[in-house]
């Protein structure tokens, strides 16, 4: 049956003339039909964003937010079982990582931001004055206003509550662009949070593309008081320049070659578990991923047959099939793009310890974008593979022999979101942490996450730290009141 996927704006589902196909990345069939969202829809979905910023949200008072956000949490619950298969069907990722990350991780986002507002302090400054009778000044937090939120498509549902979690607790409304890959969670959610009492406005949703589209109307449209965005570092570039006119705030978390360290005292087997994670996990489009990884020359021919044990053992196939332990790649073109640099390794003159091309899919799979997980060495690091961020199940394996090199060669790149490191030597572990320049160092650990850290690129990684009361900066303005004595 082929779904209509609809915009959200002003608490009613809304069609468009123009509409452009979804088809599933586990065969290629259209499984839906989405809606482009054009200016006036643009321009509709902001004013009724700003019209329920005047209205009932904005008088709400923090604890009225706060259950009303407790209950769009628990409806996502209720509901949990319809999530898991939208994102699914959208992604073609494994019931196991929908499970068990990112539906749940979706779920928790609502419920953090809103213990967050409830419980942050502002300040406050006692001030002497030359009559003597001083003057008191306190902060008071102010929602910014209409948000953007223009999200990908790599865990949709997780990284869009990522944001509209934080940007309602903090009392704004929103506008959520969601890729044009994966339409279907932000629409699930559309419907939880009228079920739930979130009144008309504050939780709009428009589909579209992003040049010359509903990204570029949204980014662009001067009833957006500030834009938060997830997706590649180039489109962050895009966004930066729309929103320089109006002089709107920004909040960027872009693109990411992290390295992962891997030191001969590590202990091994969870070792080969955490960067076989962190290069294969939701077939290698997760941004905190490892496509580069360095390993000390005692372990290191030890660990590239490891790895490639552990590569060979993923299971492509049916996602709601509990032996399935990897899924396709989000499309066709996502497709070609990665094989296209499978073929760039091979010019280059990689040694291919395992895959480099397509696995052998029978019946209804054999048209789906899938790809083999696949594992190099033996490349200068100046390999395009290397240096780009390819965004697939890969990676280059090389050796190194001291922490300074290793830093070294982890730094050579234009980005810097996040590296794994795997050592028992704990003191070295900080060293490290303080050498490698990234948002995010895990020790011993990949992809471990407690939402009140903050959480954010350094380099061309992204602006800015969302988490916890780091988010508050972004989607809250402090104002300051001065009263004399
Ligand atoms: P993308 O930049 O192609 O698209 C992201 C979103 O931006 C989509 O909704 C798209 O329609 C929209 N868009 C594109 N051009 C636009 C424009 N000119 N104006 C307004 N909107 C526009 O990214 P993607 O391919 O969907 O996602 C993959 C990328 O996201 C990778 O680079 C990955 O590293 C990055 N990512 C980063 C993080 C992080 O936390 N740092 C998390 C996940 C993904």
């Amino acid at each position: 049956m082929t779904k209509e996927f609809r915009h959200f704006i002003n608490g009613e589902f809304v069609s468009s003339e123009r509409t452009f196909p979804k088809y599933s990345p586990l065969n290629n069939k259209q499984i839906g039909v989405i809606h482009e969202a054009n200016k006036q829809q643009v321009d509709d979905a902001v004013k009724a964003a700003r019209a329920a910023m005047k209205g009932p949200w904005g008088k709400m008072t923090v604890e009225q937010r706060v259950a009303k956000l407790y209950a769009v949490a628990d409806e996502i619950t209720r509901r949990f079982d319809e999530f898991v298969e939208a994102e699914m069907q959208d992604t073609g990722q494994t019931l196991h990582v929908m499970e068990h990350v990112f539906i749940p991780r979706g779920a928790a986002n609502f419920k953090i931001f809103a213990d967050v507002i409830k419980n942050v302090p502002t300040e406050a400054f006692q001030m002497e004055t030359p009559d003597g009778r001083g003057a008191m000044n306190s902060a008071i937090r102010l929602p910014k206003g209409v948000i953007g939120v223009v999200c990908p498509w790599n865990a949709p549902f997780l990284l869009m509550t990522w944001k509209v979690g934080p940007a309602l607790a903090c009392g704004n409304a929103v506008i959520v662009k969601p890729s044009e890959e994966t339409p279907a969670t932000a629409l699930l959610l559309a419907e939880v949070m009228r079920d739930v009492g979130i009144p008309a406005g504050v939780y709009n949703v428009v589909h579209g593309f992003g040049p010359q589209s509903t990204g570029e109307f949204l980014t662009s449209h001067d009833g957006v008081d500030a834009i938060t965005f997830t997706g590649e570092t180039q489109t962050g570039a895009a966004i930066m320049k729309a929103a320089a006119d109006g002089i709107r705030d920004v909040s960027f978390e872009l693109g990411g070659k992290n390295a992962g360290i891997v030191f001969a005292d590590c202990d091994f087997d969870k070792a080969i578990e955490g960067i076989g994670r962190a290069s294969f996990l939701n077939t290698g489009q997760v941004c905190l991923g490892t496509e580069r990884v360095y390993v000390e020359r005692p372990i290191f021919k030890k660990f590239v047959q490891a790895l490639k044990e552990k590569a060979e053992s993923f299971v492509a196939g049916d996602p709601t099939d509990p032996k399935t332990t990897m899924g396709p790649l989000i499309s066709k073109e996502h497709q070609a793009k990665v094989l296209s640099y499978y073929e760039k390794a091979k010019k280059e003159g990689a040694t291919i310890v395992t895959g480099g091309g397509v696995p052998d899919m029978s019946g209804d799979y054999a048209d789906g974008a899938w790809v083999q997980p696949t594992i190099w060495i033996d490349l200068p690091e100046s390999a395009s593979v290397i240096q780009d961020e390819i965004f697939g199940p890969c990676c280059h394996i090389r050796p190194f022999d001291t922490e300074d090199e290793v830093i070294e060669l982890a730094n050579a790149t234009e980005y810097g979101l996040s590296t794994t490191i795997w050592t028992q030597d704990l003191a070295r572990a900080y060293r490290m942490a303080q050498g490698v320049d990234v948002g995010i160092t895990w020790i011993n650990s990949w992809f471990l996450r407690d939402l009140r850290t903050p959480f954010g690129g350094s380099k061309k990684s992204g602006i800015g730290r969302e988490g916890g009361v780091h988010s508050l900066e972004f989607y809250t303005e402090l104002r300051n009141v001065c009263i004399k004595l």
